[in-house]
């Protein structure tokens, strides 16, 4: 473990999960340590970017103005393939490596590449109008100037419950073109220059299966000028290597992924990547943390000893990094998973829907692991680790906000919980994972839970949510497990 924590996230995949990684990934942890990191604290100290909405003509331009270095940040990652290892070879594990090594360092600068190929899915599986190779070519673009993606949801009214929240209007224009207009509360990566927007085309039914997907440039392809505009940018207390913003939407061209009926599976689809993306980005930060907390006791004295040599520090120090490890285990199994399902359409096999249910445990559960991890650190450092010129508090902010995006506890716990009742996967679960080896009640207490209703069970769900992602993840990471469909 010692050695582990002290060889950054390479030593973590190579020695603790057994992934073979090659020299690129080595040379882009060196950079990160030696060129990274210091331009990722500087984006962080300097708050939220600048945004500059006129040009000196008056014209409405909405640019975002960050300092030289972020776009050398940000390239470093497009570079070594963190997008194109998903948009041209398909490798969801090599994606996700770079990814593990990037937000080991900053969670938040991994946000941008995460939406860009979460963006390319559903249009590389659904979209078939016109201008789609174009779409396509611009997200998985190989070399600099690198294509942006974004995926925009959210509006004022909330994110858990889009079917009720989202309100963007649109209508078909000819074609495949439609005109969009409303306003996104919380959009990530804005600035992109193609952004997935849902919105509700004239005559869709109410709820969640009236929103359809589209893809918004960011300028417009018909006529001159931005397509869609940024109301303001959001102070953030973590993850500010993305900008966020407010996005108004005024008649703005949306070209349609697939078909209106459609636009759920496309949006379900898109979440199950950044999901998956999410549980492995916090699993690497919260690994970060453990790493700073070991060397601060290393250094640190208390009572006569080093703080590294007290048997209370290093029997925390253990039990977190046993949990990491088997959050880590759940997390590079969504992404075995992933791989496997990821073309799949509807109707969905049984495997896809194991798959959703294992993604909603994994991103609550390792979001939780990774954010105690970071808490615990804090509280390693003592007083220094709550004075903000010290790693610690950063860690904390960023996982503050890694636990709340991409769906937060409550829905994680209620639409998990949905999905292994609606579609029976118990048993499936059961004969996949022995459970009980590690938690003998777990199957008969969800078993028995399962027949009641969510009022009765509200009480009952995280407790058993949680133990049945750590059983998963315990028994996958002393295993090795991740290739249990292959
Ligand atoms: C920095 C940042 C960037 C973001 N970027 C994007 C983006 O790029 N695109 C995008 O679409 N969205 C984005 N989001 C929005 C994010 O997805 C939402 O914040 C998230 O889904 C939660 O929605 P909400 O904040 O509106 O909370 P709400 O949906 O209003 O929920 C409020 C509270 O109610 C709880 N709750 C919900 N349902 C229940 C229930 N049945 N029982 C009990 N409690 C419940 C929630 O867990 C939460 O605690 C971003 C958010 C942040 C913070």
């Amino acid at each position: 473990m010692e050695e582990i924590l002290s060889g950054g996230p390479t030593a973590f995949l190579a020695g603790e999960m057994g992934f073979p990684l090659s020299d690129r990934h080595y040379a882009y942890q060196a950079w990160w340590q030696t060129e990274g990191l210091p331009l990722s604290l500087a984006i962080d100290r300097a708050g939220t970017p600048h945004l500059r909405q006129f040009s000196p003509e008056g014209e409405r331009i909405d640019e975002i103005l960050y300092p030289p270095f972020y776009t050398y940040l940000l390239e470093a990652g497009y570079s070594a393939g963190i997008v194109y290892e998903v948009s041209e070879r398909h490798d969801w594990r090599s994606s996700f490596l770079l990814g593990f090594i990037t937000a080991y360092y900053d969670p938040g600068l991994y946000c941008p590449y995460t939406v860009t190929f979460s963006s390319w899915v559903p249009i590389y599986k659904y979209y078939e109008g016109e201008r789609r190779e174009e779409f396509l070519a611009v997200l998985g673009r190989h070399d600099p100037p690198f294509g942006q993606g974004a995926t925009w949801m959210t509006e004022i009214g909330g994110g858990s419950d889009l079917g009720a929240s989202v309100q963007t209007q649109a209508y078909l224009v000819g074609g495949n073109r439609w005109s969009l207009t409303g306003d996104k509360y919380f959009c990530s990566n804005v600035g992109a220059d193609l952004a997935l927007v849902a919105a509700r085309p004239q005559g869709a039914p109410e709820g969640i299966r009236g929103i359809a997907l589209f893809v918004v440039p960011r300028e417009r392809l018909y006529g001159n000028g931005r397509n869609y505009l940024v109301r303001r940018l959001k102070d953030k207390i973590g993850t500010r290597s993305v900008p966020t913003g407010e996005v108004e939407l005024r008649e703005s061209e949306g070209y349609l992924i697939g078909s209106p009926q459609q636009g759920l599976y496309c949006l379900l689809e898109v979440l199950n990547c950044s999901r998956v993306a999410n549980s492995v980005g916090v699993v690497a930060h919260g690994l970060h943390a453990l790493a700073q907390a070991y060397h601060f006791a290393l250094r640190r004295r208390v009572f006569g000893q080093f703080l590294a040599e007290q048997p209370l520090f290093r029997h925390e120090l253990k039990q977190h990094y046993t949990q990491l490890t088997w959050a880590a285990a759940l997390a590079w199994l969504c992404e075995q998973w992933l791989e496997a399902v990821w073309l799949e359409k509807p109707p969905y096999s049984n495997r896809y829907l194991l798959f959703r249910l294992l993604t909603h445990l994994a991103k609550f559960w390792t979001a939780k692991v990774a954010l105690k991890a970071a808490q615990w650190n804090l509280e390693v450092w003592g007083g220094i680790g709550t004075l903000a010129e010290f790693p610690p508090e950063r860690s904390v902010r960023e996982l503050l906000v890694t636990d709340i995006w991409e769906g937060t506890r409550h829905r994680h716990l209620l639409d998990g919980w949905e999905v292994l009742k609606r579609y029976n996967l118990l048993p499936s679960i059961l004969e996949l994972w022995d459970v009980s080896a590690v938690d003998s009640s777990l199957g008969s207490e969800i078993e028995q839970a399962l027949d009641k209703t969510e009022d009765e069970i509200v009480a009952q769900i995280e407790s058993l949510l949680t133990r049945l992602a750590q059983a998963i993840g315990q028994i996958t990471a002393t295993r090795r497990l991740y290739s249990i469909l292959s």
